[in-house]
């Protein structure tokens, strides 16, 4: 900010003559016999314009070059002897140069020593107010009060991490003092403010802050008499280290107090406020299973498959489905009696044949999402095509972020449906990595996962493992059968239940053949034994029954004879 003082020092050094409400001087950027130049002073600022035509950007070249000395501010030591001076120029700049001994000035200061402004007064000081620049600290100087600055003023916005400025020194200088920082009023000065309080914290005794008043950029723009800043000093700002707001990064207590419990729409498979996995190679039913779902949510009462109690009835339910066009996918819901409910307009579709896959966060979308169970399928086909140049992690965690974003839009509950690695097949186990495929950070957002493995294709028979389980105890590995059951009743229904399921290599024999004859002769054989032992005394525990296997060496679960129970009285049943 320039003054009338300064702008009266220009044109004076530029011989500056008064044309109306102008001055004119002559051009520094052409050749000017007739002072083309003109100069105003405008709110703080000195305004050139050659009428001849130089560029304005040409004209304040020439004038920088040759920049006129406005006002100088002195740097001594502590007894008062002269170690530099920091010279404001016009157009607007600071210079520093230091006395060579001789009477004479030299433009650099090389290793001179750098100190505080104002230091005598500084080092007898207890209270030190901190400006922005010499200025502004003359100004308070002449309130009665003792101000300093660090040479060459304000931290750049552009030059955040520019440590020049300050000097372990100056700390030295200000140990064991209350000091009360004035920033400028402007984004410099917030920068400045912060670069203080870390240079001074744990030098000083106290640190303050006083800001002008919002209309005015600096103090001395704004020039208050003694009583108006004697009031702005005592109620300066005690500065503190600690955030005001820190503590609401975290949860409150009542915000535990007021968590909804967990819960599930459907008992311990289905849960709420969370995203659930079903994950299995393509064609192993995974549709189905989630149409399934869809229809027991719909219904809201009763048991899924036989099994799992139904908690909630949803009023609506949303099927994304950019996998299948919209004829087959009409078929399925036909099969599983789902589309009169297309109709009641309470389970909303959106197949390939409306368009690709919609952006979950789609504002529609978000918007209909809220309260109902959303179904994608598969989760994979909301990846962001654009991102194919990323990594498979950042698409998961953009994809985990989307659906996480379903759950924010206030949806109870999503189902996402993921493939199987192709290694899943001869897999004689299932878990999260190969049940879902290039999606290992996908893992960790999801509560509950399930795979599904068609383990005998002739009967239909899905073999279904809970593959994580967030906060609750799932239950085991079960047998659904498909097709046969659909036509017959329009759903899915249990084949074996937990109780009467084994391990997935016992249940899947004819697909692992490397080590599988012996264990499918070991379960002929026994099989032969439950038989003939159940035949002469039905009433027969599982638990004697495991006894009497024990008595003849052989080692068999409760579930695998459960099993064997459930195989012979479908036997007889034929
Ligand atoms: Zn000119």
């Amino acid at each position: 900010m320039a003054t009338q003082a300064d702008f009266d020092r220009v044109l004076e050094k530029l011989g500056a003559r008064r044309a109306g409400s102008s001055w004119m001087a002559r051009c520094p950027a052409h050749e000017d016999r007739t002072a083309s130049m003109s100069l105003d002073f405008d709110n703080g600022k000195i305004l050139y314009h050659c009428h001849a035509g130089c560029s304005q950007e040409a004209l304040l070249g020439k004038l920088q070059e040759k920049p006129i000395e406005i006002d100088h501010y002195d740097y001594t030591d502590e007894s008062g002897k002269l170690l530099y001076q920091a010279v404001r120029m016009e157009p607007k700049t600071f210079r520093q140069r230091k006395p060579n001994g001789h009477g004479e000035w030299v433009w650099k200061l090389g290793d001179v020593r750098r100190v505080l402004f104002n230091l005598p007064q500084v080092i007898k000081s207890q209270l030190v107010i901190i400006t922005e620049g010499e200025k502004d600290a003359n100004t308070i100087n002449a309130l009665g009060y003792v101000a300093t600055t660090n040479a060459m003023g304000a931290v750049s916005p552009k030059k955040k991490d520019d440590n020049k400025k300050w000097s372990a020194e100056y700390n030295e200088q200000l140990r064991g003092k209350d000091i009360v920082i004035v920033p400028d009023n402007d984004e410099a000065g917030a920068l400045h403010l912060e670069f203080l309080t870390k240079e001074l914290h744990g030098a000083v005794k106290s640190i303050g802050v006083a800001r002008v008043p919002e209309k005015y950029k600096d103090v001395s723009e704004w020039n208050p008499g003694t009583e108006a800043f004697s009031t702005l000093i005592k109620y300066a700002e005690k500065y503190s280290e600690e955030p005001k707001d820190w503590r609401l990064l975290f949860h409150s207590y009542e915000d535990f107090e007021h968590a909804p419990p967990l819960s599930f729409s459907i008992d311990r498979f289905l849960q709420n406020d969370a995203i659930t996995a079903i994950a299995g190679l393509p064609g192993h039913g995974k549709t189905f299973n989630a149409l399934s779902v869809c229809k027991a949510l719909l219904r809201g009462e009763g048991k899924l498959w036989g099994w799992f109690q139904i908690n909630e009835r949803f009023e609506r339910v949303i099927y994304l489905i950019p996998e299948s066009t919209i004829t087959p996918f009409k078929h399925r819901l036909k099969l599983m009696e789902l589309y009169e409910e297309v109709e009641s307009g309470r389970l909303l579709v959106r197949t390939l044949s409306k368009g690709p896959a919609p952006e979950l966060d789609d504002k529609r979308l978000l918007w209909a999402v809220k309260g109902a169970a959303v179904v994608a399928d598969t989760a994979i086909r909301f990846m962001e095509e654009g991102l194919s140049d990323n990594s498979a992690s950042e698409m998961a965690n953009s994809l985990s972020n989307d659906l996480l974003g379903l759950l924010r839009a206030e949806a109870r509950c999503v189902l996402a449906l993921f493939h199987a690695i192709k290694g899943a097949k001869a897999a004689e186990v299932m878990n999260l990595e190969n049940m879902i495929r290039g999606t290992g950070e996908l893992g960790a957002v999801l509560a509950t996962a399930w795979g599904v493995k068609q383990i005998d294709e002739k009967a239909a028979i899905t073999y279904v493992q809970n593959l994580k389980a967030r906060d609750f105890e799932a239950c085991g590995p079960f047998q659904l059968v498909m097709r046969p059951a659909i036509d017959n009743t329009h759903d899915i229904q249990m084949h074996k239940t937990p109780e009467e399921t084994g391990p997935l290599y016992e249940e899947q024999p004819d697909m692992n053949p490397r080590n599988n004859s012996q264990k499918r002769e070991a379960k002929f054989a026994n099989m032969a034994l439950y038989r003939a032992w159940t035949e002469k005394d039905p009433e027969l525990s599982t638990q004697e029954i495991r006894e009497r296997f024990k008595d003849l060496g052989i080692e068999v679960k409760d579930v695998t004879i459960r099993g064997y129970r459930h195989d012979a009285e479908k036997e007889k049943k034929r």
